[in-house]
């Protein structure tokens, strides 16, 4: 606290990022980074885009990047905003789209940036249950107040909907937007977009973090029909016109145009995760269906505070929640199958001893 801060300062409760360890090298297998890093064209292009034109402001429009983006779902850059890294452009929603409109409706377990985001905008959130399978109970999202936000997959469950069930949510809260955030939805899930046409309350985020590899980037994106695109683009022009510099730019461009990298590193991803899946079930554990490149996992005898440590000091780095009905799970990010079997290796030499 400082006699400094503004009011609304006091108030917040800042989201809490995965470790980033510095200097030792560590298994990361906590914060759902891509084992295998962007396409290499992505590095040739920020290389040829670092020189003196870095003297110029980059394009405010980010045209080039959302006409590509927009391209591949077979709609115009009016259809596509961006910004830096999704969480970004979910900021810019809660501001353009549920700020001051009464409660805005989201899972009891999702990803905890949207209570973070409900505390800053000063939007009221009503926390709907997952069922005891942990799967949303699609006629119980409706919103009457601010709008919907669900994560598809779920985070961190890794637990996907399919696109009636989407399309069913969007039909019974035709009068507020439904936000989906598919940050993970390369991994198995069916993409909201080819719905945008359809219905002019859909706003689709997604990013660039996860599958393409380029957490380190910080280029997310939203698509959605112009008129919900106008409303971002007003707040981001309110905030920061230059969201994408251009070494960002430069590699968001390649990294989307290198199809080939991304289905290639992300069906090795996918077959890693049913591999870990098995491996893990073989120690024991219960893993929820995951859609998602980490997969949320318990173990009957073992809670999963004494897991997580026991785990940290054998070079490996997981995630754990402590929130109600997850405490006992952990959530691993499907990494190489080499690093896969370092975390088997711990936690066949950890469980016997509990
Ligand atoms: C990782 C993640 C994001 C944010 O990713 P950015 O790196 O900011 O693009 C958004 N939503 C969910 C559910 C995530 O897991």
């Amino acid at each position: 606290m400082s006699r400094f801060w503004s009011e609304i300062v006091e108030t917040l409760t800042p989201y809490t990022p995965g470790e980033q360890p510095r200097g030792q090298s560590l298994i990361k297998l906590n914060t759902n980074e891509h084992p295998y890093g962007p396409s290499p064209k992505v590095i040739d292009a920020i290389r040829a885009a670092a020189d003196a034109r870095l003297r110029l402001y980059p394009d405010p429009q980010a045209t080039a990047l959302r006409t590509a983006i927009g391209q591949s779902h077979g709609l115009g850059p009016d259809h596509v905003f961006v910004g830096n890294g999704s969480d970004e452009v979910l900021a810019h929603a809660f501001a353009a789209i549920f700020q001051g409109k009464g409660a805005l409706q989201f899972a009891d377990i999702t990803y905890s940036f949207y209570r973070t985001y409900c505390r800053l905008y000063g939007v009221e959130p009503e926390l709907i249950p997952l069922d005891a399978r942990f799967e949303m109970d699609v006629p119980a999202f409706v919103g009457a107040g601010a709008g919907v936000v669900v994560a598809n997959p779920n985070a961190p469950t890794g637990i996907a909907l399919g696109l009636e069930q989407i399309e069913q949510v969007l039909r019974q809260n035709p009068d507020v937007v439904v936000l989906v955030d598919e940050a993970y939805v390369d991994f198995g899930a069916e993409s909201a977009a080819a719905l945008v046409p359809r219905y002019d309350n859909l706003l689709v985020v997604q990013t660039l973090s996860k599958s393409r590899g380029l957490a380190g980037l910080r280029v997310g994106f939203a698509i959605a029909q112009p008129q919900l695109i106008d409303g971002l683009l007003r707040i981001k022009d309110s905030f920061n016109s230059y969201p994408l510099d251009r070494l960002a730019l430069a590699g968001a461009e390649a990294a989307w145009a290198d199809r080939e990298w991304f289905e290639q590193t992300r069906d090795q991803i996918i077959a890693e995760r049913a591999r870990m899946v098995a491996r893990l079930a073989e120690l024991g554990f219960e893993t929820l269906p995951s859609q998602a490149n980490f997969v949320f996992t318990t173990h009957p005898n073992c809670s999963a505070e004494l897991l997580l440590a026991e785990l940290r000091a054998r070079g490996v780095l997981v995630r754990h929640f402590p929130q109600d009905r997850i405490a006992g799970y952990l959530r691993i990010t499907v990494g190489t199958p080499e690093e896969g079997e370092a975390l088997i290796a711990a936690l066949a030499e950890i469980l016997p001893r509990h």
